[in-house]
């Protein structure tokens, strides 16, 4: 078996955590007898510096062509002030659209052995944490009409946040296919007592509940959720939303589990193709360090495993590797608890390559 990877390293840790990625992959081909063929491309800032453009036609079109897509992150302090649309994370919202990836799942879990390094109360995490947020990624306000204009005594800028039915319908039956399979309660969170966009975002959702019967569901206005996330995240098992209430509710159950450098993501579309990238940005502050957290990026190539190369048995071999080099007690960093031992980048993914087995 031969599968086509396309690499997108990006900037800052990207570069770094993918390579980590790349040793897991490669333990897996091991032990699988199968063969991934690597393809690196430039997208982000390093794409600007070569090339001028975030996203180059090249990139799209050889992503097209592949099984999958790994991808590091994108951005930088160096290209900050570059207009929006030649920003590195114009790359990022180009290549989501271009592949068509409308359903980013960012699963939130807990490892028991990171309990401590969690932000909450040990009895509020009693039992653990798995919550599945499902975050409509090619659609909402990051890609509606932006726009600044002068007006007297300064200026205006507005962006627009629009949705079609078609957009809501079809993420909202992935969500639901999801809560199926887990524990059946999926949460739909909006802001329908001011959006106009939410209140057909309800609409549309409590519509589709009907067919799911099996299923139980329920409405949250995003202010509640992001309290309740913190006060009592054990409720929720899948949640759906708007691309940006999800890019930022997400962030914050990073926190639930410990760090922004433990949660991976899958984003898909109608077809197998898949773009697997850990939720994190570039961390210019600790790039070239040693010091980023490899996991999100490791578990997001347990996710394209899992849903874009049908290798299950694979997938979970990479869940173990991780939880084993956990309780062996390596951590990075933004991990680190007192008595365990403190590893960089480039340890802990040969760790987990090493315990592929
Ligand atoms: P960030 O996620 O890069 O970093 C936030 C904090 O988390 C930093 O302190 C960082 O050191 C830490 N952190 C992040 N990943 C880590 C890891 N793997 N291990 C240990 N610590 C980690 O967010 P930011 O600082 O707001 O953004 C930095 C740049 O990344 C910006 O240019 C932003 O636009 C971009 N960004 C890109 C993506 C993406 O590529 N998908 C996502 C978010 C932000």
């Amino acid at each position: 078996m031969n599968k086509k990877i396309a690499l997108i390293p990006g900037d800052g840790v990207g570069p770094e955590i993918v390579k980590q990625g790349i040793k897991v992959l490669d333990a897996v081909s091991a032990k699988y007898n199968c063969t991934f063929e690597y393809k690196e491309l430039v997208m982000g800032g390093i794409a600007i510096d070569k090339t001028g453009h975030p996203l180059p036609e090249k990139t799209i079109k050889a992503c097209k062509e592949s099984d999958a897509v790994l991808l590091g992150a994108v951005g930088g302090w160096k290209w900050d002030n570059l207009p929006g649309h030649l920003r590195p994370e114009a790359g990022l919202l180009g290549i989501r659209k271009a592949l068509g990836v409308y359903a980013n799942l960012r699963p939130a879990i807990l490892f028991p052995q990171l309990k401590s390094a969690s932000f909450l109360r040990e009895d509020v995490l009693e039992g653990g944490i798995d919550v599945m947020i499902i975050r409509e990624l090619i659609g909402g306000i990051y890609f509606g009409e932006k726009k600044r204009v002068d007006i007297e005594g300064g200026e205006k800028a507005w962006d627009v946040m629009a949705y079609s039915t078609h957009e809501i319908e079809r993420i909202t039956r992935r969500a639901y296919e999801i809560a199926r399979k887990r524990s059946k309660k999926l949460t739909m969170v909006d802001k329908a007592n001011v959006l106009e966009s939410s209140r057909l975002w309800r609409e549309v959702v409590m519509g589709i509940s009907g067919e799911y019967p099996d299923v139980e569901t329920n409405c949250m206005y995003v202010d509640n959720a992001a309290m309740q996330l913190i006060r009592n995240p054990k409720q929720f098992d899948v949640i759906v939303t708007e691309n940006m209430f999800g890019d930022i509710l997400s962030d914050e159950a990073s926190m639930l589990t410990g760090s922004l450098g433990m949660l991976p993501s899958a984003s898909m579309g109608e077809g197998q193709i898949g773009l697997y990238e850990p939720i994190h940005g570039s961390a210019p502050d600790i790039a070239g360090q040693d010091k980023a957290n490899p996991i999100a990026a490791i578990m997001s190539i347990a996710m394209m495993l899992r849903y874009s190369l049908d290798m299950e048995a694979a997938a979970s071999d990479i869940e173990r590797a991780v939880s084993k080099v956990l309780d062996k007690g390596y951590r990075t960093a933004d991990i680190m608890q007192e008595g365990m031992d403190l590893v960089g980048t480039e340890r802990m993914g040969d760790s987990i390559a090493e315990n592929i087995c």
